[in-house]
């Protein structure tokens, strides 16, 4: 018996000292790159960015054209403010409200690299505007910030890309690559008709671009629990979607006299049968990337839980919600108070893990609902997760090398997003999707995406004016 416990204790202790062995031995690899003067970015910039907030380029949730002076107005103001974009740049308008600017590179055998962002914004709930420290469409700043719709989705994105081209054209500043500057119209209601149409434009030209990048990635300051420095992350993958609408059919009857198995009942159980059996969390290459690049430069504690993930990992993996998502988001059902109704219906949303797919989510829909009454119909946009782009390749390194440039101090990793964004319409275009923009993302401003008080610090857009122009600087001949 003695023998045995020893025996234990000695497992145990060699458990412990190989979990203590791995947190210390657990260390990031460091970014190369040289220290580069940035670019004074002038506050006429601001001005700028404040009038493009002022157009009301709102896209609705229901069908409709969209307001088109204002549309066209912002586009008014894009060819007075940047006059050299306009007038030495090739200029597509597409699908009336998108455009395209081509800026030839130096070399015409270099594959052509696609800077993305989107000109239309959310509407304002009129209930929050009280919440707002100024009007959603001012553009006002005040104590060094900026507030309106847009400036944090993604009017930004459009304006320090037109900045930092400009900047470029002026000083004499030319990539090697052919640059493309793609601004969509309706990246809010799926980007069907903006960025749908600008691809395909672009793939009929038999465009293959080295890589596209668009919002999607942000900087997060402070919000990765132990870590005080900004963390960013260039999201080289993005989940899937679809909706499942699941509806139910009985015969009904009066609530007098209840079936066991009544109507919303049953598909009650039906979703809670869902929202129990949750697919698994996975670890997949890129997770493990981001775990390895982000984990050393936790406190003690957590890096152990980090370098160990092969016994410590489920919490991680929960935290970056690592797995295909499972949310009922619509129910309708029943008509009178007296009658237990014939059907009732719920919509199932599910971000789909890279891995699995919209019909992998189907057989599990069926197997785990797994009660014949019920019909199973996909409803909305239906999105396969998106393909995994190279974090090895030298166009990644440019970019997190420029982060480095810009904010030295930045942890910057490849990740994977829950959202979608307007490249899932690029990807017979490019192989290459890289989703970053270097706002800072804070417990403080966190809310304002699609949201309440939406707002930037203006150091952080010339920031993300200096990051662009940068880029461009990186991309030269020779540099
Ligand atoms: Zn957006």
């Amino acid at each position: 018996m003695k023998k045995i416990l020893l025996g234990l204790l000695a497992i145990v202790i060699a458990l412990v000292l190989f979990v203590l062995i791995k947190t210390v031995l657990f260390t990031a690899e460091s970014i190369k790159y040289e220290k580069a003067e940035l670019i004074e970015v002038p506050d006429a910039a601001l001005e700028r960015l404040k009038k493009a907030i002022q157009y009301k380029t709102i896209s609705y949730e229901y069908p409709g054209e969209p307001d088109s002076a204002e549309f066209i107005g912002l586009h008014n103001h894009i060819a007075t403010a940047y006059p050299l974009v306009d007038s030495l740049l090739e200029k597509e308008v597409i699908a009336d409200y998108s455009l395209l600017f081509k800026w030839q590179g130096s070399d015409g055998s270099a594959k052509p690299i696609i800077l993305m962002g989107h000109m239309d914004v959310v509407p304002v709930d009129q209930n929050t505007l009280a919440q707002w420290e100024a009007p959603p469409f001012s553009g006002e700043i005040k104590d060094g910030i900026i507030y309106g719709r847009g400036t944090m989705d993604d009017k930004v994105t459009v304006f320090s890309i037109l900045e930092a081209v400009e900047m470029a054209l002026q000083n004499g500043v030319q990539p090697k690559q052919t640059i493309y500057l793609a601004f969509g119209h309706d990246e809010e209601i799926g980007g069907e008709s903006g960025a749908g149409a600008i691809a395909e434009f672009l793939e009929k030209k038999g465009v293959k671009a080295e890589y596209v990048m668009d919002e999607g990635g942000y900087i997060g300051d402070g919000v990765v629990p132990g870590i005080n420095d900004p963390v960013a992350i260039i999201n080289v993958a993005e989940k899937g979607y679809v909706s499942f609408k699941l509806t139910i059919t009985t015969p009904g009857g009066h609530s007098s006299n209840p079936p066991a198995d009544n109507t919303i009942g049953s598909l009650a159980a039906a979703i809670t049968r869902l929202e129990e059996n949750q697919f698994p969390y996975r670890m997949t290459p890129v997770v493990e990337t981001q775990i390895a690049t982000i984990g050393p430069h936790m406190p003690f504690v957590q890096k152990m839980a980090f370098a160990n993930t092969w016994l410590l990992g489920t919490p991680i993996l929960k935290g970056l919600n690592a797995h295909t998502t499972t949310a009922p988001t619509i129910f309708n059902a029943g008509v009178k108070d007296n009658v237990i109704p014939t059907t009732a219906s719920v919509v199932m949303n599910f971000r789909i893990m890279p891995g699995e797919s919209v019909e992998s989510v189907r057989q599990h829909v069926i197997e785990t609902v797994n009660d014949e009454r019920v019909t199973i119909e996909s409803i909305s946009n239906v999105n396969e997760p998106s393909p995994v782009s190279d974090y090895e390749s030298e166009a990644y390194s440019t970019i997190a090398k420029t982060v480095k440039q810009v904010i030295p101090e930045a942890i910057v990793s490849p990740g994977l997003l829950g959202g979608g964004t307007d490249t899932k319409h690029y990807r017979k275009v490019s192989e290459n999707q890289y989703r970053f923009l270097p706002i800072r993302i804070s417990p403080d401003n966190m809310t304002g995406f699609h949201g309440i008080n939406e707002h930037l610090q203006v150091e952080n857009y010339k920031e993300t004016v200096q990051f662009f122009y940068q880029l461009l600087k990186n991309l030269q001949e020779g540099e």
